[in-house]
C-alpha cells in the first residue's frame, strides 16, 4: 500500500504522461481519462486519491466494489466506478446498481441479465464490449470472430448507453496491433470510448487512440500479494 503522499505524486506523474503522450500523437489530452484500477487496495487508498483529484476508479470484483464505494459517493458525487473485471450473471444486479460503466460486457447471456438487472434497478450503467484481441481461450472478451455481431447487437439493445470497447492484450505480445485492432473496431461501429493500456503501456495505448487508460500498480503500488 502506498501512502497519500506518494499516490497524489503518482497521479501528478502519471497525468504528465498521458499528457505528453497524448500531445506526440496530435491529440488533446483532455480526450484521454483515467482510470485509477484501485482493486485489492484499501478504501484509504482510494480516498487519499479522492483528494489528490482523482474521480473515476476501476474495480474488478463486485463484492470489493460494493464494500469500499458506496459510501463514498456523499462526500465525492462526481465519484465514478468501473466494473473492469470478467462478470457473473448472478452479479449483474449488484453490478448495475453500483456502477457507472461495466466495462466487460462480453457474452450474450450477460446482456440478458444486465437488461433483466436495469429493468429492476431502474437504472443502467455505461457499457463498453471486451474483446478478447488475443482470441486467449482463458480469458474474457467476446471472441474476434464474433464481436462485430456483438457489438451491433449490444448497440441495438441497450443503445445509447453502449458506448465503446475495452480490450486486455495478451501478456506475452506486443500490445501495439490489439490496440490498433479495438480502435479500428470501435471507429467503425461508430462508437466513442476506447478503453485500452494499464501502467506498463498506457502510453502506446494512447499513440493508437485509447480515450479510457486503466491504471493500477503505477498509481496505488504494487498490489497486495493475496492479489
Ligand atoms: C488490474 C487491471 C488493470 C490495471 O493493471 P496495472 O498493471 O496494475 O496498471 C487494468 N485493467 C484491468 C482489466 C485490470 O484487471
Amino acid at each position: 500500500m502506498s501512502t497519500s503522499t506518494s499516490i497524489a505524486d503518482a497521479l501528478t506523474g502519471i497525468h504528465a504522461r498521458i499528457a505528453t503522450s497524448a500531445r506526440a500523437a496530435g491529440r488533446d489530452p483532455s480526450a484521454i481519462e483515467l482510470v485509477a484500477v484501485s482493486k485489492f487496495h484499501p478504501q484509504a487508498s482510494v480516498i487519499a486519491a479522492l483528494e489528490a483529484g482523482q474521480r473515476i476508479f476501476g474495480e474488478n470484483r463486485v463484492q470489493e466494489a460494493a464494500a469500499k464505494f458506496p459510501d463514498l459517493r456523499t462526500r465525492w458525487p462526481e465519484l465514478r466506478l468501473h466494473i473492469i473485471g470478467g462478470l457473473q450473471t448472478n452479479k449483474a444486479l449488484e453490478a448495475v446498481r453500483i456502477a457507472d460503466m461495466i466495462e466487460s460486457l462480453d457474452r450474450p447471456s450477460l446482456s440478458d441479465a444486465i437488461a433483466r438487472a436495469g429493468e429492476k434497478a431502474g437504472r443502467l450503467p455505461d457499457l463498453l464490449v471486451q474483446v478478447n484481441t488475443g482470441d486467449e481461450t482463458q480469458k474474457s472478451g467476446v471472441r474476434l470472430e464474433d464481436a462485430d455481431a456483438f457489438i451491433t447487437s449490444s448497440m441495438t439493445r441497450f443503445g445509447k448507453s453502449m458506448r465503446g470497447l475495452m480490450c486486455i492484450p495478451p501478456h506475452d505480445q506486443d500490445p501495439t496491433p490489439h490496440f490498433r485492432l479495438l480502435a479500428d473496431m470501435a471507429a467503425r461501429h461508430g462508437l466513442p470510448v476506447v478503453s485500452m493500456g494499464m501502467s506498463a503501456d498506457f502510453e502506446r495505448a494512447i499513440a493508437c487512440g485509447a480515450t479510457l487508460v486503466r491504471v493500477g500498480s503505477a498509481i496505488f503500488g504494487a498490489r497486495p500479494a493475496h492479489a
